[in-house]
């Protein structure tokens, strides 16, 4: 990671409910400090909540992460899934199936991306604690999610509850 980056910042989420959850976000964020031309990266706590989807798999271990960046959306994402699949991510075609490592991009700056990989704000954020939660640990109450409000007024919207801060 480059010590000053002038760009763009992004936040993303991170998932995991297979294999050592704790241990896969720990290296997980290990490797986005090391992304190129990204810097100041900042990650929220570590939260255990229910599974989405599916029932009958482990339970979730999420966090939130923010970086500065001058890699382009796309190639973000690129980067992004390489990191999963070097952390074991298989896809067998079951959404919302058990994963090793999920990393999504939650926000890019204050961009709107409707492309064919690509969704931004990512469409499950207003209605998911696992992600609003730690969102709110790292950015300010204040944080406009573009077409959809603040961050304080989608945390008014969701139960906190559903989410247990994990001590490390
Ligand atoms: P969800 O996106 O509802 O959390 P998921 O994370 O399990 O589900 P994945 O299997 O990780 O979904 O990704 C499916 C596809 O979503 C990817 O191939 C990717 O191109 C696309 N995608 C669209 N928008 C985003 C985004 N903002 N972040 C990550 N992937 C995205
Ligand atoms: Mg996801
Ligand atoms: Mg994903």
């Amino acid at each position: 990671m480059v010590s000053s980056v002038t760009g763009n910042r992004v936040f993303i989420g991170l998932g995991s409910n297979l294999g050592e959850p704790l241990q896969q976000l720990t290296s997980a964020t290990k490797a986005l400090a090391e992304l190129p031309e990204s810097a100041d990266l900042k990650v929220s706590s570590f939260y255990r909540s229910a599974p989405l989807g599916p029932q009958g798999q482990p339970d979730y271990i999420n966090a939130v992460a923010q970086l500065t960046t001058r890699l382009d959306a796309e190639v973000l994402l690129t980067q992004l899934q390489t990191i999963e699949q070097l952390h074991g991510r298989k896809r067998d075609g079951v959404r919302w199936g058990a994963r090793t490592l999920d990393l999504d991009l939650l926000l890019y700056a204050n961009g709107v991306i409707n492309s064919e990989r690509l969704t931004v704000p990512h469409p499950g954020l207003a209605e998911r604690a696992f992600v609003l939660v730690p969102l709110s640990d790292i950015a300010e109450l204040g944080l406009t999610i573009p077409g959809l409000g603040t961050l304080r007024q989608l945390l008014a919207n969701i139960d906190e509850k559903t989410v247990v801060r994990v001590a490390i």
